[in-house]
């Protein structure tokens, strides 16, 4: 075929080629466990946000942002070898340009002390901080759980006393208040110092030992590498064992103990109920003294919302000046998922506040012109484009402008253009509609908006 005879193919011929086309394409899907925000959901979205960031503000937290990909060594050795995230769950990858080991964030915490590090940011003196946005995770998704999330956290760092504890945790209950949520309760252990959980550990493997053939495969496996974790465990057949199992907080020393006491009086003179739970070891190697979790029964089996603590050893463990620190971070779609079932999730908003309707030609280039107007006195304006390119009837553009959600609809048809006018309607009461002239209509808006 020569050229010119290929681009003279028959318009039914090109259809069925088109179809053809179309019968052979494939669609290609979103990544298992990775969620795209859809319109529908970014005003929950946003509002959330928006309440984040007047929370942080309220307690004098700044913001840091750090890139969704770090070294795969920032993982290793924040979160520790022996942990979930570390020994199964990471995207990790080598950069094939030039074979450096990398991973997509599975957390916050040990990006933001690499940073504060690399940054050296407790120069002047203790920070504090929040960062929001994505995380990795390779788990197996279900409901609460994806292989990417978002996550809300801060962190309070170069901070000794239990007052920073206390405070951390008051933003939090804080922030359940403002968002309405029903049903979180706050639980709090103290992992202690590393020469008591030594002891501890001591003591915990020869009642592991003693009782081996009770231990699933996870635990016996935990019981050489990491078996405070084996406290965690959900396995239900395991957990008479662990009820019976030496409590770290026999082990704690008196200052471990005043931290936690202290902590506790202080969250009591705020009205803040918790309760305390022995075996709340968290899921990350990093923490030392206070660790707590919000847990709701609303949401099945997924139902932590935040957690978090203090993480004394982690700033010097990455490579910084020895300082102390702790924080929470917080599930994002866990939330705004306990917020549906609170019926506390905002009404979604409107498109915008007018509409502009019109007949094409003339009236086209006069809506144009009023909706740029509109938009400069600062109202959120979408003009009517017809998806055809034909010009539609009034009544079928009346009824995208109530879709919208606009409050007025402003038409500029013919009749209206030659008298230099255009018709204001209110679509949220009765459908009241009157005139004005085409150079008031911004000054009538405005008006009507004040006014209503
Ligand atoms: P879980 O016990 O549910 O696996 P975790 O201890 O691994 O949680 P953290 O590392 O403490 O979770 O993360 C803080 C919060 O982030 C959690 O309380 C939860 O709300 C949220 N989160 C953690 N993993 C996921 C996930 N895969 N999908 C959605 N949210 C998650
Ligand atoms: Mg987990």
């Amino acid at each position: 075929m020569t050229d010119q005879e290929k681009n003279s193919v028959t318009p039914a011929a090109e259809n069925t080629r088109q179809s053809e086309k179309a019968q052979k394409i494939q669609k290609i899907n979103g990544v298992r466990g990775m969620n795209d925000l859809l319109p529908a959901d970014a005003a929950a979205w946003a509002h959330l946000e928006h309440v984040l960031r007047d929370l942080t503000r309220a307690y004098g937290y700044e913001f840091l942002r750090t890139p969704i990909v770090e070294a795969t060594a920032v993982f290793q050795r924040g979160i520790g070898e022996v942990t979930d995230i570390v020994e199964k769950e990471m995207y990790s990858f080598e950069d094939r340009l030039n074979g450096e080991q990398l991973t997509l964030r599975p957390e916050g915490t040990a990006a933001v002390v690499r940073s504060v590090v690399e940054n050296n940011l407790l120069y002047e003196g203790p920070k504090r901080l929040w960062y929001t946005g994505p995380m990795f995770r390779h788990e197996r998704p279900q409901r609460g759980r994806y292989r990417q999330f978002h996550q809300f956290g801060i962190e309070a760092l170069g901070f000794a006393g239990p007052d920073i504890d206390a405070e951390i945790i008051l933003m939090g209950q804080r922030l359940w208040d403002e968002l309405g949520l029903i049903g979180v309760r706050l639980e709090i252990n103290s992992l202690g110092q590393a020469n008591e959980r030594a002891e501890h550990r001591t003591a915990l493997l020869s009642y592991f030992e003693k009782n081996h053939t009770q231990l699933d495969e996870d635990s016996q496996r935990r019981l050489l590498s990491n078996p405070l974790r084996i406290l965690d465990s959900k396995n239900p057949v395991m957990q008479e064992l662990i009820e019976g199992a030496p409590k770290l907080l026999d082990f704690l020393g008196a200052e471990s103990l005043q931290h936690f006491e202290a902590v506790q009086a202080l969250l009591k003179a705020n009205n803040i109920p918790c309760k305390i739970n022995p075996r709340l070891v968290r899921g990350l190697d990093y923490y030392n003294l206070t660790v707590f979790e919000w847990i709701t029964e609303e949401l099945g089996a997924q139902g932590t919302i935040a957690g978090g603590g203090r993480y004394d050893p982690l700033i010097e463990r990455m490579g910084g000046k020895a300082a102390p620190a702790c924080g929470w971070a917080m599930g994002m779609e866990r939330v705004l998922e306990l917020m549906k079932v609170s019926g506390s999730l905002p009404e979604p908003l409107a498109q915008c506040d007018a509409f502009v309707l019109h007949q094409g030609g003339e009236t086209l280039t006069a809506a144009l012109i009023v909706a740029e107007r509109l938009r400069s006195a600062g109202i959120d304006v979408i003009l009517f484009c017809p998806p055809d390119g034909q010009i539609a009837s009034f009544k079928s553009q009346m009824k995208k402008a109530d879709m919208s959600g606009a409050t007025y609809a402003i038409i500029i048809g013919p009749d209206e253009l030659a008298a230099n006018e255009v018709q204001i309607k209110n679509l949220r009461t009765s459908g009241e509609q009157r005139t004005v002239s085409l150079d008031s209509v911004v000054d009538a808006i405005i008006d009507a908006i004040v006014g209503a």
